[in-house]
């Protein structure tokens, strides 16, 4: 098991508190100990920069202000108020939390580690924070701040994204917690990752920790943390078509276990390659779409989005499509008023494009 020698676990938990009171952002959801509020927070900020989130903290939890409101509230709203954060199932996974928390501990987050690990969605990393922030329960959190600041410090080479570095981070992560401030304590280490010890270029000469750090001492601070997987990314070519008719427009609810799933879209085809719209005319799935149409008018943007997500590269063409009458294939649809679009969750992708679009409606 991997520890840090006691008198400089000390040292650097008693530096990392005190650089923390100093440098600590003010942060909306520092000024609560309540564990629905940290719980959202720190879901937000899995996957999402802290002054992105800001608002969308603000935004969910002003809708959502405890754990009732978010349990009784449908999917759909749910989504809405998630919209733009991109991962999905992270507002998913709350909601059911959520009502699992009123129908089980009626109502009353559990303050037992164990029991908010069990919580839909939440991870060895967000109960600990969530203990630790809320009830002072000495659980180490390990985030992507925490494994840079302890790879650098001790100069760990074992990949991050392993088995075996994870456990070697997780107990040296321990071994350096002060019980007697295990909130404050992973709260400052996780701040001096963000803005201290940061990924590129760190300011080592100001740093309260230079001197014990063994990566700085060795000149290798940019060697740190190591790791083995580099993430493959696939790329998707999306055609959709924004379909106009008398004012409504019609959109599809996603389903099943691929992206966006209960988020709302326009009518969509993909292909495997990148096709302009004479090769999509050509495809099963357009004629399928619009074989009653006759002519159209249809109008487009000449490049396609490129919108990327975590393992995905999404490059998506919108085509703006006036009817001339109702078609069959659109019966398995939602049809909504185009100014309704706004009340359905939509993907972010399609979001910029109708902030970007002329949406003209009909007198
Ligand atoms: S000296 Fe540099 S690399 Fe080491 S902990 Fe401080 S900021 Fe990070």
């Amino acid at each position: 098991m991997k520890k840090a020698p006691v008198n400089e676990a000390g040292f650097i938990s008693k530096m990392l508190i005190i650089w923390y009171d100093k440098h600590k952002r003010d942060l909306p959801w520092r000024k609560s100990t309540d564990p629905y509020i940290i719980w959202v927070s720190e879901i937000i900020l899995q996957q999402t920069r802290v002054d992105q989130g800001k608002d969308y903290f603000e935004r969910f939890t002003g809708r959502f202000p405890d754990i009732s409101s978010l349990a009784n509230a449908s999917e759909d709203d749910v989504l809405k108020y998630w919209q733009g954060l991109g991962y999905y199932s992270r507002a998913r996974n709350m909601h059911t939390a959520a009502k699992m928390i009123v129908e089980k501990y009626d109502g009353i987050f559990p303050a037992d580690y164990k029991t908010i690990l069990s919580l839909r969605g939440i991870g060895e990393y967000t109960a600990a924070a969530i203990a630790s922030f809320v009830w002072n329960q000495p659980c180490p959190v390990v985030d992507g701040n925490v494994f840079r600041v302890l790879a650098r410090l001790f100069a760990i080479d074992t990949p991050v994204d392993t088995t075996a570095g994870k456990k070697i981070f997780f107990d040296l992560a321990g071994s350096i917690l002060d019980p007697q401030y295990a909130g404050v304590h992973n709260q400052a280490i996780m701040e001096f990752g963000a803005l201290q010890c940061v990924p590129r270029n760190p300011e080592c000469l100001i740093c309260p920790l230079m001197n014990i750090c063994i990566a700085y001492a060795s000149g290798e601070v940019q060697n740190y943390p190591v790791k083995r997987h580099k993430t493959k990314t696939r790329n998707r070519y999306f055609h959709y078509f924004y379909i106009v008719y008398n004012g409504y427009t019609w959109l599809h609810r996603r389903e099943g276990k691929d992206i966006w799933n209960g988020l709302y879209e326009f009518p969509l085809i993909e292909t495997e390659s990148p096709m302009d719209f004479s090769q999509l005319q050509q495809t099963a799935a357009f004629q399928e779409l619009f074989r009653q149409a006759g002519r159209l008018t249809i109008s487009t943007s000449n490049l396609p989005i490129k919108h990327v997500l975590s393992h995905q590269v999404l490059y998506a063409r919108f085509y703006r499509v006036e009817l001339n009458g109702q078609l069959d294939s659109l019966d398995n649809y939602l049809r909504v008023l185009q100014q309704d679009i706004d009340q359905y969750a939509i993907p972010r992708l399609i979001h910029i494009y109708l902030e970007n679009l002329d949406r003209k409606l009909p007198d």
